[in-house]
């Protein structure tokens, strides 16, 4: 994701206005070119280096390129070669750091992740710890529960039992009651 590259922009020598891919074209055509295929480079044996452009003996001379530096086309042409290849190699050690660092990042990147997985793995250790722990209190609990439940009814049925005696002992003593009354009433009718 991060080889995403940037749009080249042209090469262009810092001591001249024109690219110097132009540059190139125009002093290798100068020197490949036999000046009768190509009539209108004929004489031109003179490069600008400011402005990038082959001269003739009398433009090199002349006002507009006085100031400037003006040398023959095949020092011109020896002379940027050299600049290019320095470029070049720069360039390369350039992108050499590049690629260094690209691999480190991709090293970097490998360490996060192999950390991530490390974690995710002991976390899940973890949370099954303490998922067995937590099913282990519930049954605990449930099974204390249950024999707490079972106790109070136990306890409830031995109240119900022990109500239904005292219910049956108070009906028996109200039956001795009423008869021994009866009893006494027949007596003393029987005696008058
Ligand atoms: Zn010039």
């Amino acid at each position: 994701m991060w080889r995403k590259r940037r749009r080249r922009k042209p090469l262009t020598c810092p001591q001249m206005k024109s690219p110097l891919r132009l540059i190139m074209k125009s002093l290798m055509q100068r020197r490949r070119v036999r000046p009768d295929w190509l009539p209108e480079l004929e004489g031109m044996d003179w490069f600008c280096l400011t402005c990038g452009c082959l001269l003739s003996e009398d433009d090199s001379v002349s006002g507009e390129h006085c100031s400037h530096e003006v040398t023959d086309v095949d020092k011109a042409y020896e002379q940027i070669k050299e600049k290019l290849s320095d470029w070049i190699s720069e360039l390369q050690g350039r992108s050499e750091n590049i690629e260094d660092l690209v691999s480190e990042l991709e090293l970097a990147y490998n360490s996060v992740e192999d950390q991530c997985v490390e974690t995710e793995a002991a976390m899940q250790a973890q949370n099954e710890e303490m998922m067995a722990l937590v099913m282990e209190q519930y049954n605990n609990m449930s099974v204390s529960m249950e024999e707490e439940k079972k106790a109070k009814l136990e306890q409830l049925y031995d109240q119900i039992v022990s109500f239904q005696e005292n219910i049956d002992s108070a009906k028996a003593t109200l039956e001795t009651t009423t008869r021994e009354a009866e009893t006494d009433a027949r007596v003393s009718s029987e005696m008058k």
